[in-house]
């Protein structure tokens, strides 16, 4: 099925204790695309870059089949790029730079064509601009929405507007507790379905993800990860391996939202084993269903 992906494309510079990159691919809407290419196609990607964003990070969107139609171009200005800085506990980073230039005035224009995508990611944008993306869609199948502790804090009227539309929100633990003000987290995850979406997902770092909907609360292990050199994009690529998986299978039902919450953690786990796209860059079925299984073996138990 289709799948609409909306979001920042971003020039990232990124340090952490086992390396550095410098104005490397990143954004939201691009480990959201990138995650979700394994699994379906077409995947049309809504954004802005300016007249810098290089040619080779337009290639490889291209070469992992995403639709670059709806990706604007303004040729005389700078793409959106941003700066972080990780230490030994790589679930806190320090946001160095936020330098939004062409994003600043991003106006999402989603083309006709794109209209009746069947799955529609809402990346991480102001919640007002993630509403009028919806406003020009024709009745999706599902909407996930992602969002972070900056809209949460600025524009919280705008986000409980965007929770009445979409159907699955995914966050981290401290965004739902700053959302609800409620430090448990299976309480939080109630209080938000009682704000609008059906679904919720509270992704807990290297402690897994928690998915609660009406009948079902479904505990995710994180993988044991030895090498984990950069978690940029760890929180994108989940949204975009558990949407992707859903896109293919077209099937909402619970024990399906459960695979697709480890789909998600499994492409969250590869990209988190290089720097910015390139833990994503070469995966194939094969490996990512086999991490799938060692996901399934992590948290396998018989009764006595
Ligand atoms: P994640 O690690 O999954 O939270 O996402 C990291 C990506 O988010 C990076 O590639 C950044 O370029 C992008 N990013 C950081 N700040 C913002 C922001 N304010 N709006 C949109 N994207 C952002």
């Amino acid at each position: 099925m289709s799948l609409l992906v909306v979001g920042s494309v971003a020039l990232d510079s990124v340090e952490t204790p086992f390396g550095r990159v410098e104005n490397a691919l990143g954004g939201s809407a691009v480990y959201i695309s990138t995650a979700a290419s394994y699994f379906t196609k077409p995947i049309r990607c809504v954004g802005v870059v300016g007249g810098d964003f290089p040619q080779e990070h337009l290639r490889f969107l291209e070469e992992h089949g995403i639709d670059l139609d709806g990706l604007q171009v303004v040729k005389e200005g700078r793409t959106f790029r941003w700066a972080g800085r990780y230490h030994y506990d790589l679930n806190n980073r320090d946001t160095l730079l936020t330098e939004l230039n062409v994003f600043s005035a991003f106006d999402p224009k989603i083309p006709d064509n794109y209209r009746r995508s069947a799955y529609v990611c809402l990346g991480n944008i102001h919640p007002g601009l993630q509403r009028k993306v919806l406003d020009q869609i024709s009745k999706p199948r599902l909407v996930v929405g992602d969002t972070m502790n900056y809209w949460i804090e600025s524009t919280p009227q705008e986000l409980v507007e965007t929770l009445k539309v979409i159907d699955v929100l995914i966050l981290n633990d401290s965004e739902a507790r700053l959302l609800t003000r409620e430090p448990n987290l299976t309480k939080a995850a109630r209080v938000i379905r009682g704000m609008g979406p059906r679904i919720v997902i509270i992704k807990k770092g290297e402690h897994g993800a928690l998915l609660v909907t009406e009948e079902t609360i479904f505990s995710a292990p994180a993988y044991p990860l030895e090498n984990l050199y950069d978690p940029t994009g760890a929180g994108d690529s989940f949204a975009g391996g558990f949407i992707g998986w859903l896109a293919k299978t077209d099937d909402l039902s619970d024990a399906n939202l459960k695979r697709a919450v480890i789909y998600g953690s499994t492409l969250a786990s590869f990209c988190v084993e290089r720097f910015s796209v390139e833990g994503l860059r070469d995966l194939s079925p094969l490996k990512i269903q086999d991490r799938f299984r060692a996901f399934m073996d992590l948290s396998r138990f018989d009764e006595a």
